[in-house]
């Protein structure tokens, strides 16, 4: 899998309040776009990319709708995620 980090307006994330600047796409080696989904790297909540590439959290319902392979493919990246916090309190 190829994980190359891209930059995208800084922002805070709405779930933990983080400085996000960068994405990585997870599924495919195009660029991040409007209407992708996302984890914050900080607190593993789920977002999407909106109109000039502003994050919003998901809510549960639209979790709940999403294709099982979509859903799936977050909740492998909120666990990437959490291992990424664990190393960092190391
Ligand atoms: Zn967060």
């Amino acid at each position: 899998m190829l994980w190359q980090n891209e930059q995208i307006a800084a922002q805070p994330c709405p779930g933990c309040n983080e400085q996000l600047d960068c994405a990585a796409p997870v599924s495919s080696e195009r660029a991040v776009k409007p209407g992708d989904y996302s984890v914050c790297i900080y607190c593993g909540c789920f977002l999407r990319f909106g109109s000039e590439m502003r994050v919003r959290l998901l809510t549960i319902l639209e979790v709940a709708e999403l294709p099982d392979e979509r859903r799936i493919g977050l909740l492998r990246m909120r666990r990437t995620s959490e291992r990424f916090r664990r190393e960092r309190q190391q």
